[in-house]
C-alpha cells in the first residue's frame, strides 16, 4: 500500500494513524478532518471542561513531536464528502480528491438534534465548538437549565452545571436514566446521584417541543407540563456520520457494517471507533474507539482479517463527584448482587459500591462506584473469563 487514508482526525483516527505508522507503514499517510481542530478528547467536554476546572490545551491528545514523527498530511476543516465505489478515491468537499489505497473510516457520531434546536439558548454537546459555546452561556449568570436525556451526557452535563450553582433538570422519556447500560436495580440506584446532587430528576414522560420565539423560553413536556428554562441541553443520543458514505458499496446500518475485525465489505476500507458496527455491535465510548484501530490497522495492511477484536466492553462516567464504573456484557436477565458498599437513600453510598452482575453462576459484567480498585481486578478477571467472586477472595 502507497496510500492510506484516514477519514476523521479525532480519537480513532488518531489511534489509526498511529498504528499504521508502529506496525511499519511508511507510505503517504492522509488524514481527512471536517473540524478545523487537531485530534481532542471529548469526554472533558461534559466535564472539567465545562466547568472551567480544566482548559483547551487539556484536551490535545497529541503533541507537536508526535505530530513531526507521524509524518502525516492533514486536510483539517475539510469535510469528506464522498467514496468511490471501488474504495480507492475519497471525494472532499472542497472538490480536491484523494487517490488512495486503503482507508480507514473514522468519522464518529454527532448529536441528534430535536426541532427547535436553532433557538437561541438550545444546545448540544459533541464538538469542542459545542462546550465553548455552551461555557460561555453558563459563565454569564445563574440559569435556569433544562437537560433533555438522562444518559451519560446528559447525566454528566447536568452535573456540571449544578457544580456552577445553576437551577437544573432533567428529562428522561423512560421510567428511569441509563436502564439499557446499567439494568433497573442499578439504574435506580445511580438516579440517586441526581437528587443527592441537588438536580430535578423528571422521568417517564417525553418532550411534546422546545418553547420561544428567539431564544428558548421553555420546555413543553408530552404530559402537558412546561419547564421554565433559559439553557437547555439536548442529550439524547448521537448518530453515525455515515451519510458522506450513501452511494458507496458499503453496507451502512446505524452505522458502517464491519465483520469481526472491523474489515468492511472492501477488504482496503476498515472502519473504527463510534461510527463502526462491529461484529454486530456498535459502541459509543473511548476504550473501544482506541483499541479497534490496532485490529483494523492490522487486517488493513494484511488485506484479510488476520485478527478479530473482542475487548471487554468498559465505560466510566464522571458525575456529581462520583467515577461510575462497568465493564462486560450484561443481559437482562442477570441478577445483580453488591458485594462492597452499598446504598443509603436510594443512592450509592458516599464510600460507593460495587455489583456483579451474574448468569448461571458466572459473573457477566460489573458496576462500581467509587470503588476503582476492586473494579480493575473485576475487570482484569472478568477479561481472562475467570469468575470474580473466586478472583476477589484469592
Ligand atoms: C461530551 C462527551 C463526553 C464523553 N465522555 C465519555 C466518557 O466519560 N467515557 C467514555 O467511555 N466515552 C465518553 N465519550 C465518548 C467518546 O468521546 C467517543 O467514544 C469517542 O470520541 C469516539 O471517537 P471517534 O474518533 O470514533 O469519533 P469522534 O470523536 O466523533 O470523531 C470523529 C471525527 O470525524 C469528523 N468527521 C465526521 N464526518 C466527517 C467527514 N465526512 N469528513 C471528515 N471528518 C468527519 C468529526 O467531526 C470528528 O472530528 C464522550 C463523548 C462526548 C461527546
Amino acid at each position: 500500500m502507497r496510500t492510506v487514508t484516514v477519514v476523521g482526525a479525532s480519537l480513532s483516527g488518531l489511534y489509526a494513524a498511529r498504528e499504521l505508522r508502529a506496525q511499519g507503514f511508511d507510505g503517504r499517510l492522509v488524514v481527512v478532518g471536517d473540524e478545523p481542530h487537531r485530534p481532542y478528547d471529548r469526554p472533558p467536554l461534559s466535564k472539567d471542561f465545562l466547568t472551567g476546572r480544566s482548559g483547551e490545551d487539556q484536551l490535545a491528545l497529541s503533541d507537536a513531536e508526535e505530530t513531526t514523527e507521524l509524518d502525516a498530511e492533514w486536510l483539517l476543516g475539510v469535510r469528506a464528502r464522498g467514496l468511490d465505489v471501488r474504495g480507492r478515491t475519497v471525494l472532499l468537499g472542497d472538490g480536491r480528491t484523494v487517490s488512495t489505497d486503503g482507508v480507514v473510516i473514522a468519522t464518529g457520531a454527532s448529536a441528534r438534534r430535536l426541532p427547535g434546536c436553532e433557538l437561541a439558548g438550545v444546545h448540544t454537546l459533541r464538538t469542542l465548538d459545542d462546550a465553548r459555546a455552551l461555557r460561555a452561556e453558563l459563565a454569564a449568570g445563574t440559569r435556569r437549565v433544562v437537560v433533555i436525556g438522562g444518559g451519560f451526557i446528559g447525566a454528566e452535563t447536568a452535573s456540571s452545571c449544578a457544580g456552577l450553582g445553576h437551577d437544573v433538570t432533567v428529562v428522561e422519556a423512560a421510567p428511569l436514566p441509563l436502564v439499557p447500560q446499567l439494568g433497573p436495580e442499578m439504574a435506580a440506584v445511580c438516579a440517586g446521584l441526581h437528587r443527592r446532587g441537588g438536580v430535578d430528576l423528571v422521568t417517564g414522560t417525553g418532550v411534546a417541543g422546545l418553547r420561544g420565539t428567539v431564544a428558548v423560553t421553555g420546555v413543553e413536556l408530552a404530559d402537558g407540563r412546561l419547564l421554565p428554562a433559559d439553557i437547555v441541553i439536548v442529550g439524547i443520543g448521537a448518530i453515525p456520520n455515515t451519510d458522506w458514505l450513501a452511494g458507496s458499496t458499503l453496507a451502512l446500518h446505524d452505522g458502517v457494517l464491519c465483520d469481526d475485525g472491523c474489515v468492511t465489505a472492501l477488504p482496503q476500507v476498515v472502519a473504527v471507533g463510534d461510527v463502526a458496527r462491529v461484529g454486530g455491535t456498535r459502541a459509543e465510548h473511548w476504550t473501544s474507539a482506541t483499541e479497534q484501530p490496532r485490529v483494523a490497522v492490522r487486517n488493513l495492511l494484511a488485506g484479510h482479517t488476520a485478527e478479530t477484536v473482542r475487548p471487554l466492553p468498559y465505560f466510566w462516567s464522571d458525575q456529581y463527584g462520583a467515577r461510575i464504573q462497568f465493564a462486560g456484557r450484561r443481559l437482562d436477565t442477570d441478577t445483580v448482587r453488591i458485594t462492597e458498599g452499598g446504598v443509603t437513600d436510594d443512592a450509592p453510598d458516599e464510600g460507593g459500591l460495587l455489583a456483579l452482575y451474574e448468569r448461571d453462576g458466572r459473573t457477566t459484567a460489573v458496576l462500581s462506584v467509587d470503588r476503582p480498585r476492586p473494579f480493575m481486578r473485576a475487570r482484569r478477571e472478568l477479561g481472562r473469563g475467570v469468575t470474580v467472586a473466586e478472583a476477589a477472595v484469592s
